[in-house]
């Protein structure tokens, strides 16, 4: 998951009125709620027009689509692994299985260019331009399996789901059983001897469909799903609980009931056509791609629309043909410790979706996995081996053959296996394998345990680390002694680790909107589906009541590095009343929990948390990455305190300490604000006099924490106005510190408002017009230098001036600078080499680098102002249109986060080298946001830049992702 970035907060004002903020949001989104309303109406219209222009350029355009249908099956396959751009990530590795004689059940699979042109052009051309290759792909697998499709006598059944490039969890749908109907069912009870397992595919098939195809869904959140209404009915009126207690003629029953619900909601009969069905399902999968969650999840992930999903029709395998048939997920390794530990669930008599969504308690694959499990349950040995066993104790041979085959398959591809299989009738079968998704922390210890290994070497395991996932274990964990304390309510499984503290909400919707207020929250479901991504996105922790490990809340928010407890069973959740009753007490939402998703402990209250431990896996990644990297990490720190924070994560320096935000905390703002409201040089002198000592005294703690690194100090850079008091009462209080009358400050606040401040009298522009200021700073930042020096710290000042596009801005500012330092290495008979340089944050300091560089000593790009200038997006303004512009596609990413290489990337590859042009020497550096996003540092380091500069809490990122550019290059 994406870090949010904070865009070079530089106003005190800013830093303190978030809620003022917000409510000037929530009026723009109530704006935007009517201009929708209208634009809407608008669009329909516009749409009509623009669909028949499409429709003629598609009958117009002659694609020559390449090959769209690729087979696999009985040990041979048209595609391999290393297709995965155009086959998807589900269909090579499918493709390959068969390869390497695996069993797999044959099938096909349709391609990622087929989605585009589905996107594009529509349903009924593609349809009509696949056909004839698809026809023949069902004929093969016709062919393999002796079965025919739409066949009442000897039927074809198969399963169509999606599968992109990169995988995206359950956010895509899938229909299996496809090709029943009234008379194929009764085929397959005969020949199965079984009647119950066919009626039972059958009403899943209808349910499936109806769903995915059909588009029979609950209408809002708290509503149940209309075909699970009617299932409860029929088991309400059979006096059963569980699914696997109703008899053949109550699926029959289902089957009936399920149709009258279809043809009432869509006003047509259930189709009966195989052919109908298999085009009605392979079109739902390309709908699938443009969901709203799956749009929301490549939005999340950065995962391009062009990509597209590919299909996979495959021969069915049951897993719920009796006792002797199974359905599970397995991992090579523990997806959420990274452990070498083989481990998985499975159920028998069961379809691979009661895995997933946690409607039944999932059993483990291994003994030990079992027992582990029963432990974290409070379950006795005797009732695990009665009522949970592994299946290691209850198909022996099969677990053998399925954990031979999941490590024959983690040799193959070097890397931790997700793995789904189907036991048929006492018959192994393997449905999908794939890198799996896991935590910071597994990723971290896997990279390093297969190096040590001897399966990959140090670049790889570089390069298998996903640089933003390192966030994960940079965050507090709960602290010992808290811990201790805290009283454990309730006892789930510890699907996704890391400390969560935050409010009980029951809905995503209401997590989105605690969570912009500004609130912690921890989302609590019976289960989570994949509706509640963007609930659990900004959730502190997820807990759920059902589910197991592989639960897809506990698979999501493995993947968002997000902590979870699952399948919590004896806690009660009632959405209604929205509440959750844990040990005997009823929580209400809004009451505080806290979750170990290390432990799967529940706690009550809010439990403190500290800093993570930096060693181990991770030391030697960070090792690795110092071998590796050509790029220097600094970080931008303001106060010894993030500054020694920064170096506990490897900062090799600061980049950027912003003097003004050294000003916001306690009484200092009070001698700033008496300097700017000061009406003559006198007053403003006074009040100088008092911030010196303060900025000596930070200066100083920052070279002790950075000894013998450089540290980049850069001269003050707020917008004035921002830095006012704006309230009465503020305004009495400094009239009165400084001796003048309340309207005399009120007159001076309304003097220095701005119409433009960001672009206005701040950075080099106020150095210039009072001198006095960098004179100021030049001598506290000299005279702690010489402090340090002399208690034997190694210091090497940067002194850096904001703002500046042209060169006289910084000669002028580079002349005081030298003459303070001059001064000072007089007056304490001691000196110290410094350094002058300046920000490259306007495009004219870009263009005119090099000029500038005939006085600067080092360059740092400014990268949040530069993108501000360049796009002409005010930064403080651009979040508000900035996330429409992403759904519409006009930015794929917010370039204050990313940066965009191909516009502000010129001017800072321009700025580089007409600087070095002029001075080869020059150091070069980066100290926007953007030092720590991984792109943007390879970006940086590919230019050649000397060091990239970062927030202490993304040091370790960019640390890796300058190892992997020096790799890479
Ligand atoms: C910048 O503009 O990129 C920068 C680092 O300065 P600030 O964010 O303080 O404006
Ligand atoms: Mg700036």
């Amino acid at each position: 998951m994406q870090a949010k970035i904070n865009v070079g907060t530089t106003g005190y004002d800013r830093w303190k009125s978030d809620q003022f903020r917000r409510l000037q949001l929530k009026k723009y989104a109530i704006y935007l709620a009517v201009f929708h309303y209208f634009m809407t109406a608008l669009h329909a219209k516009l749409l009509t027009n623009e669909q028949t222009y499409l429709n003629t350029k598609s009958s117009l355009i002659k694609t020559s689509m390449a090959k769209t249908v690729y087979t696999f099956g009985d040990g041979k396959a048209e595609g391999n692994a290393s297709m995965r751009n155009l086959l998807g990530g589900k269909g090579a590795n499918l493709a390959e299985m068969n390869l390497l004689g695996m069993p797999v059940p044959p099938g096909f699979t349709i391609t990622t260019e087929v989605c585009n042109e589905y996107t594009q052009y529509g349903r009924d051309k593609v349809v009509a331009d696949i056909k004839p290759e698809v026809e023949k792909a069902i004929a093969s697998v016709e062919a393999l399996t002796g079965n025919k499709f739409d066949d009442p006598t000897n039927p074809l059944l198969v399963s169509v789901r999606s599968g992109a490039r990169a995988s995206m969890p359950g956010m895509m749908d899938t229909v299996l059983n496809l090709g029943m109907n009234d008379a194929t069912v009764a085929t397959m009870a005969e020949k199965s001897g079984n009647p119950r397992f066919a009626w039972d595919s059958y009403r899943r098939f209808v349910q499936m469909y109806g769903d995915v195809v059909l588009g029979m869904k609950p209408k809002n959140k708290t509503d149940i799903d209309p075909f699970e209404e009617i299932m409860d009915k029929v088991k309400e009126e059979k006096g059963v609980k569980f699914d696997n207690e109703l008899e053949v003629e109550d699926l029959q029953e289902l089957v009936k009931r399920f149709k009258a619900a279809v043809k009432e909601y869509t006003g047509k009969d259930f189709p009966d056509s195989a052919w109908e069905q298999l085009w009605g399902g392979i079109c739902a999968v390309f709908d699938s791609w443009m969901n709203e969650r799956a749009i929301l999840y490549r939005r999340m992930n950065q995962i391009p629309e062009e990509w597209g999903t590919a299909v996979n029709v495959q021969a069915m395998v049951y897993g719920n043909m009796g006792d002797n048939s199974a359905t599970g997920v397995a991992f090579s390794r523990d997806a959420a410790t990274g452990e070498n530990l083989f481990n998985g669930e499975y159920l028998i008599n069961a379809q691979g979706e009661d895995v997933v969504a946690g409607i039944r308690t999932p059993q483990q694959i291994t003994v030990e996995g079992s027992r582990r499990w029963a432990a974290l349950q409070g379950i006795t040995e005797e009732e695990r081996a009665a009522k949970y066993p592994s299946l290691e104790e209850t198909m022996p041979a099969l677990a053998a053959e399925l954990i031979d085959t999941a490590h024959r398959l983690e040799d193959y591809y070097k890397d931790m296996q997700d793995m789904e299989f189907t036991i048929q009738d006492g018959k192994l079968w393997m449905l999908q394998t794939r890198n799996g998704k896991r935590t910071g922390a597994a990723m971290v210890k896997i990279a390093m345990d297969l190096l040590r290994a001897g399966e990959i070497d140090e670049k790889t395991a570089l390069l298998r680390i996903e640089p933003q996932k390192l966030d994960e274990l940079l965050h507090p964990v709960f602290d010992k002694e808290a811990l201790k304390k805290a009283k454990v309510v309730a006892k789930g499984l510890p699907a996704s680790p890391g400390a969560a503290t935050g409010q009980i909400v029951f809905q995503a919707d209401d997590a989105e909107a605690w969570s912009e207020q500004g609130k912690k929250v921890v989302l609590v479901r019976i289960e989570t589906s994949p509706e509640d991504l963007r609930g659990m996105a900004v959730a502190q922790g997820i807990l759920t009541m059902r589910g197991g490990m592989t639960s897809h809340a506990a698979v999501v928010a493995r993947g968002m590095g997000k902590c979870c407890v699952s399948g919590a069973g004896e806690i009660v959740v009632d959405y209604k009343a929205k509440t959750v009753t844990m040990d005997g007490k009823v929580y209400n939402e809004g009451d505080w929990i806290s979750l170990n998703g290390s432990t799967g402990d529940v706690y009550d209250g809010e439990v403190r948390t500290t800093e993570p431990e930096l060693d181990g896996d991770f030391g030697e990644v960070m090792e690795l990455s110092n071998k590796y990297a050509k790029t220097l990490v600094r970080t931008n720190a303001d106060t010894p305190r993030d500054a020694t924070q920064a170096r506990r994560f490897g900062a090799q320096g600061i980049g950027l300490c912003r003097t003004e935000h050294m000003f916001f905390e306690g009484d200092r703002i009070k001698a700033v604000r008496e300097m700017i409201l000061s009406s003559d040089l006198e007053g403003r002198r006074v009040a100088l006099a008092k911030l010196l000592p303060m900025q000596r005294g930070d200066f100083e703690g920052i070279f002790e924490a950075m000894d013998g690194f450089g540290v980049t100090v850069r001269l003050l850079d707020p917008p004035l106005h921002e830095f006012v008091p704006h309230t009465e009462a503020a305004q009495k209080e400094m009239a009165d510190e400084m001796g003048i009358s309340a309207e005399e400050v009120k007159a001076k606040v309304e003097s220095l408002e701005e119409f433009n401040p960001m672009l206005g009298h701040r950075g080099c522009r106020l150095g210039i017009t009072f001198p006095e200021i960098t004179e100021m700073q030049a001598r506290a930042i000299i005279e702690a230098a010489i402090n340090c020096k002399r208690k034997g710290i190694e210091v090497h000042p940067e002194i850096m001036v904001p703002l500046v596009g042209t060169l006289k801005e910084l000669q002028h500012q580079a002349n005081i600078i030298n003459i303070t330092a001059a001064k000072v290495f007089d007056e304490q008979g001691e000196t110290v080499d410094y350094k002058v340089g300046t920000m490259i944050e306007v495009p004219r300091a870009a263009l005119t680098a090099n000029q500038i560089a005939e006085v600067a000593d080092f360059f740092s790009f400014g990268t949040n102002d530069l993108t501000q200038m360049t796009f002409g997006y005010s930064r403080d303004d651009a979040p508000k249109f900035l996330k429409h512009y992403k759904e519409v596609g006009i930015l794929k990413v917010d370039p204050f986060e990313v940066l965009d290489q191909e516009g502000v990337g010129q001017l800072v590859r321009m700025g580089v080298e007409k600087g070095r042009a002029t001075k080869p020497e020059l150091k070069v550096g980066i100290c926007g946001e953007h030092g720590g996003e991984p792109s943007s540092v390879k970006f940086c380091a590919n230019l050649g830049m000397n060091y990239v500069s970062c927030s202490p809490f993304r040091v370790p990122i960019a640390r890796v992702a300058a190892a992997q550019a020096a790799i890479e290059a």
